[in-house]
């Protein structure tokens, strides 16, 4: 996608929050512009919609422009694919990262019809990833979109189906098939299916959280750093290796980078450690639990954390603030159906399949998967062959498909 849009809004606005949120999730690089800063822009917005005031407005790299679009008006106007051709498939691969799009190119390879269904934008977290080292292959590393691009591809060129800006609402057994349906009103029967919906960055939970997210609370510093170029100070929340990648990745965009982290001891590697550690405008700060987000004007303009160990409390004043705590997976839709563990990863036998019969599940949903990529895309490879294996028990494979 190169188009490259302009959105014109406001910090307070919840429905400039949600377009932009969209617009991240489908990774559509956008110029944010705040009406409230900004009388000219404020007076464009009005001369575009007859005299009114209407927020978001967006305008497009061709001049056309859509005020306060719903996501799906937002996402036909993208020309995302978001309706299948057909309503029945083999194989139902629910999520397109780099788990879904594996099974994808290996099923496609076997001869069976399958659909990929992507509730944001296809890649998965991996494509939001600034740099990807230990996907083996690359020995100088890749970026995480174009490792991601490159999966796309060759699911294209294999011509699998790919829907994006697509959830799934629900999965369930009938009559003898399995039927996904999408939160778009569509259903689609399959003899099989994949989940391979990934997880996604955990909240902290605490107060004044989901009314700044997109307004100096971010979870995607590849996607959001940008907007910080020039600042003084950042704060990136968790003591993981994603904490860490995504921290040292903010470097470039602020003169400070501040961890706040609530265990004594750090979760990331010994490199990832070094490697911050050795930068003098990193500071990390230990026994750190925040516990409240403060707003001025629709914005960031406090982070309250305390001191564990001393109970003391300390208010920072970063321009943002970058939230790594680790992961939860996307599986709300599968609640009740099929069995989860305690964290609600997707319990699954040796063969990966859940206890839905029929539905499989791979990489970072999978209970007891190791979150790596190259795990992912090795579960992905596993899941189709093991689905492939109980489509030919079923008899509803044909015999040319059945090659290994
Ligand atoms: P992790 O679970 O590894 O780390 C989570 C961090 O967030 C920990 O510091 C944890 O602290 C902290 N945390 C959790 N909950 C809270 C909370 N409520 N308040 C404050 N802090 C909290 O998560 P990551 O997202 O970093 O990584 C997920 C998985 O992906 C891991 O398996 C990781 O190894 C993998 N990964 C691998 C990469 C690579 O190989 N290059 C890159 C990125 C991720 P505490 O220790 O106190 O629990």
């Amino acid at each position: 996608m190169t188009e490259k849009l302009t959105v014109y809004g406001a910090p307070w606005c919840p429905d400039c929050r949600r377009s932009k949120q969209f617009l991240g999730e489908m990774r559509v690089p956008y110029d944010w512009v705040d009406i409230d800063q900004n009388p000219e822009a404020a007076e464009f917005v009005r001369e575009k919609n007859d005299g009114k005031q209407i927020i978001p407005t967006i305008v497009f790299s061709d001049g056309s422009f859509l005020a306060e679009p719903g996501n799906d008006e937002l996402a036909r106007k993208l020309g995302l694919t978001m309706k299948a051709e057909r309503s029945f498939y083999d194989l139902v691969i629910m999520g397109g990262g780099p788990a879904g799009l594996t099974s994808a190119i290996y099923a496609a390879r076997e001869g069976l019809d399958c659909l990929v269904i992507e509730k944001s934008a296809l890649g998965g977290q991996a494509a939001v990833t600034e740099r990807i080292d230990n996907y083996p292959g690359f020995p100088d590393g890749i970026a995480g979109n174009e490792l991601t691009d490159r999966f796309i591809q060759q699911a294209r060129r294999y011509e699998v189906e790919l829907l994006s800006a697509v959830g799934v609402q629900s999965v369930r057994r009938q009559d003898g098939y399995l039927v996904t349906a999408t939160e778009t009103g569509e259903e689609y029967r399959s003899h099989a299916g994949i989940v391979a919906t990934g997880s996604r960055y955990r909240r902290l939970g605490v107060p004044g959280e989901e009314d700044l997210i997109g307004a100096g609370i971010h979870f995607c510093a590849t996607c959001d750093g940008p907007f910080y170029k020039g600042a003084d100070e950042l704060v990136v929340i968790g003591g993981g290796n994603s904490a860490l990648e995504e921290g040292l990745f903010l470097t470039q965009f602020a003169d400070r980078i501040r961890f706040l982290v609530r265990s004594s001891e750090l979760r990331a590697s010994a490199l990832l450690q070094e490697k911050a550690r050795s930068k003098s405008m990193i500071e990390i700060m230990t026994d750190t639990q925040v516990t409240e987000f403060r707003a001025k004007g629709g914005k960031l303009d406090a982070i309250v954390a305390k001191n564990i160990s001393t109970g003391e409390e300390q208010e920072f004043h970063p321009q943002g603030a970058f939230v790594f705590i680790g992961l939860t997976p996307n599986t709300g839709f599968l609640e009740g159906t099929v069995e989860l563990d305690q964290w609600g990863f997707v319990a699954t036998d040796a063969t990966l399949q859940s206890s839905l019969p029929g539905l499989f599940a791979s990489g970072d949903v999978r209970a007891g998967s190791t979150k790596q990529l190259a795990s992912a895309a090795g579960e992905g490879a596993t899941a189709l062959i093991m689905a492939r294996q109980y489509l030919q028990q079923l008899g509803d494979v044909p015999a040319h498909t059945q090659a290994s």
